[in-house]
């Protein structure tokens, strides 16, 4: 082992996350001087592919900087067939990064594991899915497209995929991008000429391709097109296309045809806002595992005033920390209602499942008990199907959550129901008029 590939090994280690040092480097056999090159040796094509891909920069600098010489890199494969040598290590440390830095996330970050996801109604039948993925990828579910609105967990289930896949199979090549990085990276290579470069990495390189955040290239032709022929490529060769959105891909504004059509061929699962248990034991979670206090009172009186976003409650659990530690303030519930004050969820209308329900109920002069029966007589089918149109609209629950409350349906049938009086609303203004009703006597 030469003395290049020692100091090599440690300053790149400084660099990047311990899962991708883990995975791409801790596989690498040895880094040599031979001539005017640096050559780096590998147990296969994959590794070598990867590094190349995305730590070419990297090397080029650290090399650079310990040899003092400008320097080729190649690289050397050894054994075709050659396990790399210890595969991704479960990662020990707590990984206390910047939100910041959570934010442009480039790759796969082990704090967004399955087994730091919390599992609650709203995102159960989505975890489940994204799950299926991790185990069969390329299987039924190609591809799965997942939406929900911000910070309710698809950055992380979406990782989560990628981490558990490469963790199984270091050789995997996950593929884990933004919509937004995929768009600079192919103005790059248009500017560059390096099409080919690009087209290589995304369609052949790549075994999974994890896309977050597809919304953003709405409106965006070029780079819409080049996602079709890369969604293409890969879906006709049975890889796993993963594709997160803030919204259903119809809503999707500028967003061609063909390619929602496409998003739509596999499995679509959807996220809604986390109720009051599952945000405690989300914060629980978190205080564990980024070894923050959080007590049960100001578990509860966070979790009650901060509902729409789990990124916010996360926020908030951090900043209280921050100010007892710098105050030597013991936290409470009344120290937290003090720091976070203006910063937490006014007081809102709440719509629930049961309130609909009842409303629903109400108005057409029939028993809730009835509604969620599986009774299809018209006067109990129609009534159903508005009250879960109402529960979509107003509470934001999960399909798969509306269908459980009533009386264990299938969320397609939920879907179905949805469609249809979505499609009856735009024809017949009777009914129109009749959900106006219904929704004001939810408030009442
Ligand atoms: P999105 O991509 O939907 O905007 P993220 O996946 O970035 O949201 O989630 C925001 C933050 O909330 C992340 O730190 C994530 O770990 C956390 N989070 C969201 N849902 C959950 C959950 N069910 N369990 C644990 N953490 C969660
Ligand atoms: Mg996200």
């Amino acid at each position: 082992m030469s003395q290049l590939f020692d100091q090599l090994r440690s300053s790149v280690k400084e660099k990047i996350s311990h899962l991708n040092y883990a995975t791409w480097f801790s596989s690498v056999l040895d880094v040599k001087v031979e001539g005017d090159a640096c050559v780096i040796v590998v147990p296969n094509r994959f590794v070598a592919d990867w590094i190349n891909d995305y730590y070419i920069a990297l090397m080029r600098r650290e090399i650079a900087s310990l040899t003092k010489q400008d320097l080729k890199i190649a690289y050397e494969i050894v054994g075709p067939s050659g396990e790399p040598q210890g595969g991704p290590q479960a990662p020990a440390e707590v990984c206390a990064q910047s939100p910041q830095r959570a934010r442009t996330l480039d790759s796969l970050n082990p704090r967004y594991a399955f087994d730091r996801f919390v599992v609650g109604s709203s995102n159960q039948f989505a975890h489940a899915a994204c799950q299926a993925v991790a185990d069969h990828p390329g299987g039924h579910y190609n591809p799965l497209f997942l939406w929900g609105g911000v910070g309710l967990g698809k950055t992380h289930l979406l990782q989560a995929i990628g981490l558990s896949l490469v963790s199984k199979n270091p050789q995997m090549r996950v593929h884990y991008v933004s919509s937004e990085r995929f768009m600079n990276e192919l103005i790059n290579a248009l500017r560059a000429q390096r099409m080919e470069e690009f087209r290589r990495r995304y369609r052949e390189r790549a075994d999974v391709l994890l896309m977050d955040d597809v919304q953003f290239i709405g409106g965006k032709e070029t780079t819409q097109d080049e996602f079709f022929h890369t969604f293409n490529a890969l879906h006709d060769s049975g890889r796993q296309i993963v594709v997160t959105s803030d919204k259903p891909a119809k809503e999707i504004k500028g967003f061609e045809e063909r390619l929602r059509s496409r998003l739509e061929w596999g499995l679509s699962a959807d996220i809604g806002p986390p109720d009051l248990e599952t945000r405690i034991a989300i914060l629980k979670k978190k205080g564990d595992v980024s070894n923050l206090s959080c007590p049960d009172d100001v578990a509860m009186f966070l979790a009650s005033s901060i509902k729409a976003n789990v990124r916010d409650l996360e926020g908030s659990l951090i900043r209280i920390n921050a100010f007892a530690s710098l105050t030597g303030t013991p936290l409470s519930a009344s120290m937290a209602r003090e720091i976070l004050g203006s910063s937490l969820d006014g007081p809102e209308v709440r719509y629930t499942i049961d309130s609909v329900q009842r409303a629903v109920a109400d108005f057409y002069k029939i028993n809730v008990s009835d509604m969620k029966s599986p009774r299809r007589f018209r006067s109990l089918s129609h009534p159903r199907q508005v009250a879960m149109y109402l529960c979509k609209k107003l509470v934001r629950s999960s399909f798969p959550e509306i269908g459980t409350k009533f009386g264990g349906k299938d969320h397609t049938t939920v879907i179905h129901a949805c469609r249809k009086i979505e499609r009856l609303l735009t024809e017949d203004p009777v009914l129109q008029s009749d959900v106006a009703t219904m929704e004001r006597g939810i408030l009442n």
